[in-house]
Parts: structure tokens; C-alpha cells; sequence
């Protein structure tokens, strides 16, 4: 069976929703047809259930693509506030959890119901369980479905990136791209744990569950946040945010005391050794870390001998710095499998920053994850889904 429409939309996440229901409010005939059995099936995981659908500093410096400038007009034309007063409008109570990450009180459920709700409110057909097999153009686009045929002049990619392939992500929407001759950046996981190689796993990982305030660097880039060992690496918020900036040989800086001066009762009068640094990064460090990462990098640690070493300024200076700048080389991340998102995509010197239309594929738009832009943690990347899904749904 043919069905015509103005607008087809592919996938029915946070980002085809938002551009459905846009679209759809301007009068067009929208379709949004959707492979799971649900709509905004990861906003349903998300902020551990929760959804952290917003953060209300969100700033252009929160997001990373090859082309800094290009979220600005979108994140303008749809901002925090506006999804504040969607949320608001439905009912839907929230707090402020931490850095301006807003998250629902009862449950990320009442995302989906308020976006479906929408949606019903604007005339959007969502179909759910289609196997797309083909998308192809003469004069409009004809997807092609098990049994039936979608026709229409626009189609909205929104099938998301390649992060939880357990949840059906696949490279749908990087294919597409590439069928019709739109460029990609290269993928990466990003907001992923971080896995040590075979030595520092040897080290560290027994003491999985240890967590301590850091500030974890890669290049130019630096978060003061938590890190967590795992079992067999790094994990949380600190370490998160930094996946997204490295690549594989390059260090972690990682300053496990920032702005603590952890040997200054050493260094002022007090004793010289081991047993007088344990006591001093215990108070700053959890205790089983300071004491394995003393163990492992206090000055000439020599055995039982250690005790009764004396260190000089000089080591004590070192040692400083060292506890500020913990050099971290990890093997690998943990790939897609535990990447909250995936950086890299489409490639937005094809696309309009106004409207997400491809400039070689004139009807084409592409929203959300699949495109080259992607948050740091704490509600930035679903505010990437609602302002490119509206700046798309406003204009088709
Ligand atoms: C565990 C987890 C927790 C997260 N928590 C947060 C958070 O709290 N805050 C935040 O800002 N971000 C969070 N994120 C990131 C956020 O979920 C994504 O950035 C966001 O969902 C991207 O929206 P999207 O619409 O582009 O893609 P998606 O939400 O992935 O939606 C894509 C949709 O397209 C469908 N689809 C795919 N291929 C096809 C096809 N061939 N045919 C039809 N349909 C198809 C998929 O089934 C899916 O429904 C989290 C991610 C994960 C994995």
C-alpha cells in the first residue's frame, strides 16, 4: 500500500519526535516510522530513568564536531527554556541534580508520553515495528517498507548513532548519508569508560568502586569532576568527559588533588616518609588509592626500608606534582557497547546550521546524533536533539 506524506521521518527518538511535532504543528503531513516497538526507547533509559533532558547552561562550548560553530543558530532558535515550558505545560516536575542538569522528579516516562502526546496533538502518524528496506528518489522520496511504499517530497533522518547496538542502534543513517553522497566524519563511542592496558588493570583494578574528585585532562581540555576505578579501568562523569576528547596512544593529566597542596604538612617542619604521606593523601584521597598510588609512585620507595627514608624538598616538590599531573595512557575505551553516544557523523559542511538540510541532497535533513555534533555529559546532547529536530521541523 502507498502512503503520502509531506514530511517522512525516520526513527521516532528525541530528535524525529521534536521534528514531527514542529512540523507537523505548521500543518505538514508527517509520518514517523520507527524500526523498534516503542517510541524514545533510550530517553526511556536515560539519567537512569530519569532523563536528563536538559541542562540550563547550555552553551555552544559544550559541544564537540569538526565545525564549532555550526550548532549555534539551531541551539539558539531552540533553547533550554523552551523545552523548560514544554515540560512545564504537561506537568512534568523536575530539579536542578547538579551543573545545571535537569531531570525528571518521577520518571524519563513522562518524556516519551509528553512527546507522543504532542504528536497526536499535531496530526503525526507514528509507525512503529517498520523494517525500512530502501529509500530511494526520482521527483520525492519512496521508502520502501515490508508491504507498504511511504511517499513524500521530505525525509528526516533521525535514526540516531551506533552507541547500545543491544537497543537496535546500527549505521542506518550514516548509509543513507552515503547513498546520497553526503560525507561523514569518522565515528568514534564517546561518554564512554576508558579501559587501562594490561599493567595499569594489574595495578588498580582490584580497588574497583574507588571513586575521588579529579581534574582529568587530555590536551587542552579539563574536567573537574568525579573518576571512578572500574574493573577494568576508569569510569565516571570525569572520565566520561574526557572520552570524548581522546584518541588511542594519547595521555590522560589526570590531577587527583586540584587545588590541594597535599604535601605541605611534609614539607613545613613536619616528618619526611612514607608513613607521613599516607597520612596526608588519606585526608585528601580514599584511603586504599592514596595508599596504592603512594606505593607506586612516592619517591624511591624502597621496601620496608621506605619507612624510614627521609625524602628531600626536591622529592617532596616532585612528589607534588606528580599527585597534580598522574600520567594515564588507557589501552582502548569500552567501545559502543557502554558509549552513552557516538562523536563524529554526518558531516555539517553539507548541512544547513538553519535548517539541517544537506546542500547535495536538496529534501534530505539529517537531526539528532546521527549528525557530526555531540554534548558533553549532563543533559547537552538531548538539548542537541530538540534544537536541531525543531530547527528541521520548522522549515520542511
Ligand atoms: C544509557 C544512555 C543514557 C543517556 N542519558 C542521557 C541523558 O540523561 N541526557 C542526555 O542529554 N543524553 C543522554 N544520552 C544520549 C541521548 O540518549 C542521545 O543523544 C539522544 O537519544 C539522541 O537522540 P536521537 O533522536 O538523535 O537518537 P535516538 O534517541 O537514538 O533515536 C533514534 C531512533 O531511530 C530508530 N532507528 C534507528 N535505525 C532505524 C531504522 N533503520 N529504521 C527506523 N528507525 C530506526 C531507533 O530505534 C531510535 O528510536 C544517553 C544515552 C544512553 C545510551
Amino acid at each position: 500500500m502507498i502512503h503520502k506524506f509531506d514530511v517522512v521521518v525516520l526513527g521516532a527518538g528525541a530528535a524525529g519526535l521534536m521534528c514531527a511535532i514542529e512540523a507537523g504543528k505548521r500543518g505538514r503531513r508527517v509520518a514517523v516510522l520507527e524500526r523498534a516497538e516503542r517510541a524514545g526507547k533510550k530517553i526511556l533509559i536515560s539519567g537512569g530513568g530519569r532523563c536528563n533532558f536538559t541542562n540550563i547552561y547550555c552553551q555552544p562550548e559544550h559541544f564537540l564536531s569538526a565545525n564549532a560553530h555550526f550548532a549555534k543558530s539551531a541551539l539558539a532558535r531552540y533553547t533550554p527554556a523552551d523545552f523548560i515550558a514544554l515540560a512545564e505545560k504537561h506537568h512534568i516536575a523536575y530539579h536542578e541534580k547538579t551543573l545545571g542538569q535537569l531531570f525528571c522528579d518521577r520518571s524519563a516516562n513522562e518524556i516519551t508520553h509528553m512527546l507522543e502526546e504532542e504528536c497526536r496533538a499535531a496530526g503525526v502518524k507514528i509507525r512503529l515495528n517498520v523494517r525500512i528496506r530502501e529509500v530511494q528518489r526520482t521527483d520525492e522520496f519512496f521508502i520502501r517498507c515490508d508491504g507498504d511504499e511511504f511517499h513524500a517530497p521530505v525525509v528526516v533522518v533521525a535514526t540516531g548513532g551506533l552507541s547500545i547496538p543491544k537497543m537496535g542502534a546500527s549505521s542506518f543513517g550514516y548509509d543513507l548519508a552515503r547513498q546520497f553522497g553526503v560525507k561523514i566524519q569518522k565515528t568514534r563511542p564517546a561518554l564512554v569508560p576508558l579501559v587501562f592496558g594490561a599493567g595499569d588493570r594489574e595495578q588498580y583494578c582490584d580497588l574497583a568502586g574507588v571513586s575521588a574528585e579529579v581534574l582529568a585532562g587530555c590536551g587542552e581540555q579539563r574536567f573537574r569532576e568525579s573518576m571512578l576505578i572500574t574493573h577494568r579501568g576508569l569510569s565516571g562523569p570525569a572520565i566520561l568527559q574526557i572520552s570524548s576528547y581522546w584518541s588511542k596512544g594519547k595521555p590522560l593529566r589526570i590531577d587527583l588533588a586540584p587545588e590541594r597542596d597535599v604535601t605541605a604538612a611534609l614539607r613545613d617542619g613536619g616528618a619526611r616518609n612514607i608513613a607521613a604521606a599516607r597520612a596526608a593523601f588519606q585526608g585528601v584521597l580514599p584511603k586504599r588509592f592514596a595508599t596504592r598510588w603512594l606505593d607506586l609512585h612516592a619517591p624511591a620507595a624502597k621496601g620496608a626500608k621506605a619507612a624510614k627514608d627521609t625524602w628531600s624538598k626536591q622529592e617532596l616538590d616532585e612528589l607534588e606534582r606528580r599527585v597534580h599531573e598522574w600520567v594515564v595512557v588507557p589501552a582502548d575505551t569500552e567501545g559502543y557497547d557502554k558509549a552513552e553516544v557516538t562523536a563524529g557523523g554526518v558531516d555539517t559542511d553539507e548541512l544547513s546550521s538553519k535548517t539541517m538540510e544537506a546542500s547535495k541532497a536538496r529534501g534530505l535533513f539529517f537531526v539528532g546524533e546521527v549528525v557530526d555534533v555531540t554534548g558533553h555529559l549532563g543533559g547537552f546532547n538531548f538539548q542537541w536533539a530538540w534544537a536541531s529536530g525543531a530547527a528541521a521541523g520548522r522549515s520542511v
